[in-house]
């Protein structure tokens, strides 16, 4: 059997030309990309507004499937990591972080992921392979639906691509999926609410440059090549200085500041050397300093540096006159922090449509 086309993750555009290739007309087209995108419609039969003899010829062209929700983890603040099996059989997580006066996502763009970084969990299972457009929109469906059945009422406004993978990686699809959750005429996300952030892959860095430039965030986590090399296999391709050279070009999208992340992690980059050397570093350029404190992680080799040396750290760079902040990781204790989402191995299979919740799940407002 031949199989239907899915229609997530096609440019209204397409949605048109394929809809019309059924001697429709271009209007329904319209109205589907609207179910698809503003209602987070699951299915053709939620289509109100289209006949029933179109919903079920549409129905049998194409299909709306999403990835199977395979666990849902919340923790006591309400951040939720979201378990998700692809239709290979992989399992990728999202997660959403409630916020003040809204809701941001954490998205996956790839199955694992291939950087190696040392203080990654996300690494050590390595990579399976690229997400697809719809893979990646289906995410922000997941969330949107997740929120509107728990009654939630704050919106979903931001999305930062700080999942599993290195979206720069993925760039074809992360362009596309980019251009649809921008698109007035769908989810509508503004661009400075698109954060993208990267490992630090010069070329491609360009090319969003000049393709469709995003609020950004540079994973830089050392001041020095030596020492960023001995975190960052990639850093051994891409010199700091030509990192640094990029970001000075680097078109200003989110209030004009771009975001440096930098883990810290205790006696390996946490002195006043290196904060002085980051000052040094990026002096006079748009930035803000988001402190990573380092979430351990049994498998990992290294700790977070004491309290009193992460604020050191923060206020001298605060002295220099440096925006710095430090982050406050949510989600840690269901793994749902930076850096702790994992590609699950096969052997340790989730049982499919549970939801298991932590202790907590009387303050659960997903069911
Ligand atoms: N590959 C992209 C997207 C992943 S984002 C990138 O490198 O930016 C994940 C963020 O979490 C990155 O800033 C990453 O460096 C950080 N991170 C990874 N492992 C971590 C850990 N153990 N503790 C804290 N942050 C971590």
């Amino acid at each position: 059997m031949i199989k239907k086309p899915n229609l997530r993750g096609h440019t209204l555009e397409e949605i048109r030309s394929l809809i019309t290739s059924l001697e429709e007309p271009s209007y329904r087209a319209d109205q589907v990309y609207n179910w698809l995108t503003c209602r987070s419609a699951k299915s053709f039969q939620e289509m109100t507004n289209l006949p029933k003899n179109l919903r079920e010829k549409l129905s049998n062209y194409f299909e709306l499937s999403l990835p199977q929700i395979v666990e849902i983890l919340r923790d006591e603040e309400g951040t939720t990591k979201i378990a998700l099996r692809l239709e290979d059989g992989e399992i990728i997580e999202s997660v959403i972080i409630p916020e003040r006066d809204h809701f941001t996502l954490c998205v996956s763009t790839q199955v694992g992921c291939a950087l190696g970084c040392k203080f990654c969990l996300t690494a050590k299972t390595g990579f399976k392979r690229n997400l697809e457009v719809k893979e990646i929109i289906s995410q922000v469906v997941i969330a949107k639906n997740l929120l509107k059945e728990g009654g939630d009422t704050l919106p979903l406004r931001n999305i930062v691509f700080m999942g599993m993978g290195e979206p720069l990686a993925n760039y074809t699809n992360l362009i596309k999926a980019l251009k649809i959750l921008e698109d007035k005429r769908g989810f509508n996300f503004s661009r400075k609410r698109l954060t993208v952030s990267t490992a630090g892959l010069v070329p491609e860095l360009r090319s969003l440059a000049r393709d469709f430039p995003t609020a950004l965030a540079l994973s830089l986590h050392a001041p020095r090549d030596d020492l960023r090399q001995s975190l960052m296999p990639i850093a051994k391709r891409y010199f700091l200085s030509e990192i640094i050279d990029v970001l000075r070009s680097f078109p200003r999208i989110k209030n004009g500041r771009i975001t440096i992340e930098y883990i810290l992690i205790k006696e390996v980059n946490d002195s006043l050397r290196e904060a002085e050397e980051l000052y040094q570093l990026l002096k006079g350029l748009p930035v803000k300093i988001n402190l990573i404190p380092f979430n351990p992680h049994e498998e990992l080799p290294f700790s977070k540096p004491t309290e009193d040396r992460i604020f050191s750290f923060q206020r001298y760079l605060l002295s220099k006159r440096m925006l710095t902040t430090v982050r406050k990781s949510k989600g840690v204790r269901i793994s749902a922090g930076c850096g702790q989402l994992r590609r699950r191995l096969e052997g340790k299979p989730l049982t499919p449509n549970t939801i298991n919740f932590e202790s907590t799940i009387g303050t659960s407002s997903f069911l």
